[in-house]
């Protein structure tokens, strides 16, 4: 069947929530995917910084296979040796002395949001303000709707859950003005992704721990797109030399299964007791064998190391093609989450690169995206800068 034949079925049965590039993928292998035609195309996507270790890595593949065939779920009402194993490493590697598992990134940040409110309302004093910051974005269920920074995802979903409060990223004072004696945390993106890769002044989370500690509020990381080695550090916080009390994961975690994460110091974390917070299928075996393999293989092939040095090579190459070519205003970012700011469409851009072979995708009107797999190349990245210099054209 070809892409368009399939496309219109799509359209006749699928609720019209995405704006989709007219192609069916069907198959992936490291940093390449396939349409249903036969066309290859080189993934600078990556399912939107998810398959860090490239599509269909042999390990994870392996142990989907694996636990498929012994238990795919059991409820929460019985231990699971995997979670217990998962969260282990976790910690291990981590701020973290708790796990709690969910299955995407918007319900991880529904979970912080709970743990952050429960710690504020019992352990603070009633406490329960949250401030995010604009431009941010922490998903699309309704708390995590209100915790985003944004209009344009708020409009027509209102009323929305109230006790937050948006101040300008990047600006301390801000933050310290917005404080009141009902804050009991404060939200935010190590780097803001969805929100045109926007990279914060170096210390400004350092600043931000100080002041959560001054005030006596919690600081929480949405690292749902920065984690997972995303930006040259396991977890983004990393290059900051401060930990927060809270820190959300998904995407990256399971490698293309669906998985999330909220992490927590034993203080913190302490807030939640039996009762308090639940999910069916979160840290089911599945997902935990997905998302064990996944870190492991990452840790075990050095890929943090690859995306740092892969961010450097990938942003000189970019910086090298701003100055030559008028458009490209501004190159950003921190490992291998990148974005070029244009001056022109975005969108355009994508669909350019896109009928030349290469998938980047957009971050707001102006931005061009780029998180591929962690584990791709100079030769990967010459070619995709050689196709967005064209699209460019
Ligand atoms: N938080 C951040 C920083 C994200 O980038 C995203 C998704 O792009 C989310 C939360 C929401 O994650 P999900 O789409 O898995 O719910």
């Amino acid at each position: 069947m070809k892409n368009e034949e399939l496309i219109k079925i799509s359209d006749l049965y699928l609720m019209n929530t995405y704006k989709r590039t007219p192609v069916v993928l069907v198959k992936g292998f490291g940093a390449r995917v396939w349409d249903i035609e036969g066309n290859e195309y080189l993934d600078f996507v990556a399912g939107i910084a998810v398959c860090s270790l490239g599509h269909c890595h042999p390990t994870v593949v392996e142990a989907i296979k694996e636990q498929a065939s012994e238990l795919c779920h059991v409820s929460n009402l019985y231990h699971n040796e995997l979670q217990i194993r998962l969260a282990e490493i976790i910690v291990t590697h981590s701020f973290a002395d708790r796990v709690f598992f969910c299955n995407s990134g918007a319900e991880a940040n529904e979970g912080a949001i709970k743990l952050a409110r429960k710690y504020g309302n019992e352990i603070l004093g009633g406490k329960y303000e949250i401030i995010t910051m604009k431009g941010s974005f922490h998903g699309r269920t309704l708390a995590t709707l209100a915790a985003t920074g944004q209009d344009k995802f708020h409009r027509g979903f209102e009323p929305l859950p109230t006790g937050f409060r948006y101040v300008i990223f990047n600006d301390v004072n801000a933050l310290r003005n917005a404080i009141t004696d009902k804050t009991c945390a404060v939200m935010l993106e190590p780097v803001q992704a969805e929100g045109g890769v926007q990279v914060p002044d170096e210390g400004y989370l350092r600043e931000v721990r100080e002041l959560c500690d001054e005030k006596g509020v919690l600081m929480i990381l949405d690292e749902v797109q920065t984690g997972m080695g995303r930006t040259g550090k396991l977890f983004a916080y990393e290059h900051s030399g401060v930990t927060p009390d809270i820190l959300t994961l998904a995407k990256a975690l399971g490698n293309g299964f669906p998985v999330g994460a909220v992490l927590a110091t034993e203080k913190v974390a302490s807030a939640f007791e039996p009762g308090s917070h639940a999910s069916t299928f979160g840290g089911n075996p599945l997902a935990m064998a997905a998302a064990k393999a996944t870190l492991e293989t990452l840790i075990r092939e050095n890929l943090v190391e690859n995306a740092r040095k892969m961010g450097i090579y990938l942003k000189d190459c970019l910086t090298s093609l701003q100055k030559k070519n008028g458009i490209v205003k501004e190159v950003r970012g921190l490992g291998l989450l990148i974005g070029v700011e244009i001056d022109g469409d975005a969108f355009s851009v994508v669909e350019k690169c896109f009928r030349k072979g290469l998938l980047v995708a957009a971050a707001g009107p102006s931005v061009v995206r780029l998180v591929p797999p962690l584990i791709i190349s100079e030769s990967d990245c010459n070619r995709a800068v050689s196709v967005l210099q064209q699209a460019l054209e």
